[in-house]
């Protein structure tokens, strides 16, 4: 490379402070707060970058249990019988898993490669939450055998499950997944039996009937990222709701409402404009929504609660390290006269299309390909 390093521009333009007015054109940062990053836990980020190369993953172990505990009290100051489930789709590195495991987790998982890894890293049967809308045979025998808490997805897996479950002689624990409108959008339909139009009621109603299986659980995943902490409120009612019909007709009381995932992280996604304290509610609202309803049922009937976090646990805990190995082009010199205000010059610059300088990482969009998320 024959070309001289040169700077990046950072302009004050919009602020009196540059680097914050900087931070502040970049509507996919954290905030305008984020200070420059030097060390994880301690670690300098030089040293893990000389110790293990680049581009590199680091998780903070500080961080994710420092999470995990603020969830677990948030939500048990509030209500005790709460039990936390770990999404091994969200990251299912074994290291993270064992951290939760210790902090109390149970483990959450939708295929059977989650299955088994679950029961690799020490999760008894009964500690795993089966969700997943495909689960093959194989596996569904398996977690059968090794009693994992199957949360039934549609009509075709439960005649699989009566049909792997015919000579039992004790009864089966399962839940059913079940979709409502928790009056956000987009719905999501896609997970279990819909509530509105009774196919919920139905599934419960033919496994209530069924001596080999037992309903245990409700569940519902109503959706990823949820910026609002009412749609748990109707969630939890509407799941209450089932709970005593189901409890009216055939006299059985459910023992758990699992309210699955969907607590967003302080990670701000795309367009959204920072600081994430100002725009992301803290997690002690989501409990509140939940728990202000369960609380009100009389003692004995209270249920466990059940949550299967993910991203709000993990995602501030993670960072993928990456260098510069080098910098293209030039900048493109102001030509006189162009007519553009020192701003719309700045605009173009960082829109791109006049930019001519590009900064060369050693990672890109197959390392972190959720980065279009962020
Ligand atoms: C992905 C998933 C979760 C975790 O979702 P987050 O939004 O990351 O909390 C929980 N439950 C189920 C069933 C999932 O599919």
């Amino acid at each position: 490379m024959t070309q001289d390093y040169s700077q990046p521009i950072i302009s004050d333009e919009l602020g009196s402070n540059s680097p914050h007015a900087a931070a502040e054109r970049n509507c996919f940062a954290r905030g305008v707060h984020t200070p420059a990053l030097f060390e994880i836990d301690g670690n300098p980020i030089p040293a893990l970058v000389a110790d293990f190369g680049s581009p590199l993953f680091v998780f903070s172990e500080h961080t994710l249990r420092s999470k995990a505990r603020h969830a677990r009290e948030a939500f048990r100051r509030r209500y005790p019988k709460t039990s936390f489930a770990w999404s091994f789709k969200t990251n299912h590195l074994q290291s993270v898993c064992q951290i939760l495991r210790q902090e109390g987790w149970i483990a959450e998982v939708v295929s059977d490669f989650e299955y088994e890894k679950a029961r690799y890293l020490g999760f008894a049967g009964p500690d795993i939450v089966f969700n997943g809308p495909y689960k093959p045979r194989a596996i569904l025998r398996r977690a059968i055998d090794e009693g994992a808490l199957l949360h039934i997805d549609n009509w075709d897996e439960l005649s699989l499950i009566e049909e792997l479950t015919r000579d039992r002689r004790e009864p089966l624990d399962v839940g059913i997944r079940v979709w409502l409108d928790a009056g956000i959008r987009p719905v999501w339909s896609k997970f279990g039996f819909a509530l509105a139009n009774g196919e919920a009621e139905r599934a419960a109603e033919r496994i209530v009937k069924n001596p080999r299986l037992r309903l245990h659980t409700l569940h519902t995943h109503i959706g990823t990222y949820i910026l609002e902490p009412s749609a748990y409120r109707t969630a939890t009612q509407k799941l209450l709701a089932l709970r005593d019909t189901i409890q009216r007709k055939h006299g059985h009381l459910l023992d758990c409402l699992d309210l699955g995932g969907g607590f967003p992280s302080n990670s701000l996604l795309h367009g959204m404009a920072g600081p994430a304290e100002q725009v992301v509610p803290p997690i002690e609202a989501y409990a509140d929504a939940i728990t202000d309803v369960l609380n009100r049922l009389p003692e004995k009937k209270r249920p466990l609660l059940r949550l299967e976090t993910g991203r709000h646990l993990v995602d501030e805990a993670g960072y993928l390290l990456t260098s510069v190995v080098a910098v293209k082009g030039i900048h493109r010199q102001r030509a006189e006269n162009d007519g553009l205000s020192a701003r719309d010059f700045k605009e173009q610059l960082i829109a791109g299309e006049d930019s001519k300088v590009n900064y060369i990482a050693d990672a890109g969009i197959n390392l972190l390909y959720t980065s279009a998320w962020y």
